[in-house]
C-alpha cells in the first residue's frame, strides 16, 4: 500500500484532449507487482499464470493458487486485474497437460484447446481465481488464451460465470477469432488482443524462429486490420477492447492502437513512462488519422511512416 500511495502522483494515461486510456502492467509473477505499480501502471492488463504451473510434475492444488492469486490481487486495491488462464503447449509443454511430439505446437492443442482436453486444470484454476476475487478488493477479469472463435469463447465464458468469476472474455490472438469479432462480443466480457500471437498467426511466421523474424512486425496493416475490427466490434458492443502484447510498448504504434480502437494499454512496466507521454501529444481525433494512414499503408514500415507523418508531435 505504500508503494500505491507513492506512485499516485504519476497521471493517468490520457490522450492529449483528456480522452483516458489507462495504461496497464503485463506481469509474470505476484512479485513483480509492487515495481509496476512504482512505474504507474493503474492496473494489470496481462497476469501469466504460467509461473505456477512450469516445473511442477502436475498442477498446483487450488488452495496453492488460491493464495497465489490473492497476494496478486491485494497490490492492485480498487484496481482492475486481468488474469489469463494457463497458456500452455508450444514453447511451454507441461507434462500434465499437453500433447507430446506434435510436429507444429504452436498450431496445436495449446491454450484454452489444451485446457478443454484437461477440463478440471481449468475447473481449478478459476475456482482458485474467484475464491482470491471474493477474499480481495480488486476488480478481477479473467480471459482464456489461443481462443479460435464464438464457440471456444462461449465455453470460456460460460464455465467462468458458473465458476463466479464476475468479468470473462478472450484474448484475441488467433485471426479467426478476430475476424468473428462480433459473434465474439455477444458472449465476451471483453477482449485484449495478444499482438506477438496475432501477428506471429497472422503472418504464418514462427515468432520463435530467427528466419523469419522480419514477418513478427505489429505495424504490418494485415495485423493493424484484425485489431481495427475488433475495435470496431467491441465500440458498437459497448465493450473493452484492450491490448496486451509487445506492441503496446512501441509507443507511436500505441498511439495508433488507440485510434484503432483499443480502450486499454497493458505493458511490460518499464515501457509505461514512454508510452504515457507520447500518448500525451495526441489528441482521439489525430489518433484516429494516424490510424487510417496506417491502415492504408501496404507494408509494416510504410505504415510506420504514414502514421509519424499524419500526425508529426
Ligand atoms: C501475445 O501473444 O501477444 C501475448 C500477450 O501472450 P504471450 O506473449 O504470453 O504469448
Ligand atoms: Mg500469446
Amino acid at each position: 500500500e505504500r508503494l500505491a500511495a507513492a506512485a499516485a502522483p504519476l497521471t493517468a494515461g490520457a490522450l492529449a484532449d483528456g480522452h483516458t486510456v489507462p495504461l496497464l502492467a503485463n506481469l509474470g509473477s505476484p512479485a513483480d507487482a509492487a515495481g509496476a505499480v512504482a512505474l504507474g501502471a493503474e492496473g494489470v492488463g496481462l497476469f501469466r499464470t504460467e509461473f505456477l504451473f512450469l516445473d511442477a510434475p502436475q498442477a498446483p492444488t487450488v488452495e496453492q493458487q488460491t493464495e497465489s492469486y490473492r497476494q496478486l490481487l491485494e497490490a492492485f486495491p480498487g484496481k482492475k486485474v486481468v488474469v489469463r488462464a494457463l497458456d500452455a503447449g508450444a514453447d511451454k509443454p507441461l507434462p500434465f497437460l499437453t500433447d507430446k511430439d506434435e510436429e507444429n505446437p504452436a498450431l496445436g492443442r495449446r491454450g484454452l484447446r489444451a485446457l478443454r482436453n484437461k477440463e478440471q486444470v481449468l475447473r481449478d484454476q478459476l475456482t482458485a481465481l474467484a475464491q482470491a476475487d471474493a477474499a480481495t478488493e480488486a476488480d478481477l477479469w479473467v480471459m482464456a488464451p489461443m481462443v479460435a472463435d464464438a464457440e471456444e469463447t462461449e465455453y470460456f465464458v460460460g464455465l467462468a460465470r458458473e465458476l463466479g468469476i464476475r468479468t470473462a472474455g478472450v484474448m484475441a490472438e488467433v485471426p479467426s477469432l478476430a475476424l468473428m469479432a462480433e459473434q465474439v462480443f455477444a458472449n465476451a466480457d471483453f477482449v485484449s488482443i495478444g499482438t506477438n500471437d496475432l501477428t506471429q498467426y497472422t503472418m504464418a511466421a514462427d515468432r520463435m524462429l530467427g528466419t523469419v523474424a522480419s514477418y513478427q512486425d505489429p505495424w504490418h496493416p494485415a495485423v493493424l486490420r484484425l485489431v481495427a475490427q475488433l475495435g470496431a466490434a467491441g465500440a458498437d458492443a459497448g465493450k473493452a477492447v484492450g491490448i496486451c502484447g509487445e506492441a503496446a510498448a512501441d509507443p507511436l504504434l500505441a498511439v495508433v492502437l488507440v485510434g484503432l480502437g483499443a480502450t486499454t494499454l497493458s505493458m511490460t512496466p518499464a515501457a509505461l513512462a514512454d508510452v504515457r507521454a507520447e500518448l500525451g501529444k495526441h489528441t482521439l481525433d489525430q489518433a484516429r488519422e494516424m490510424a487510417k494512414a496506417a491502415l492504408a499503408a501496404s507494408t509494416a514500415a510504410a505504415a510506420k511512416t504514414a502514421a509519424a507523418a499524419a500526425h508529426a508531435a
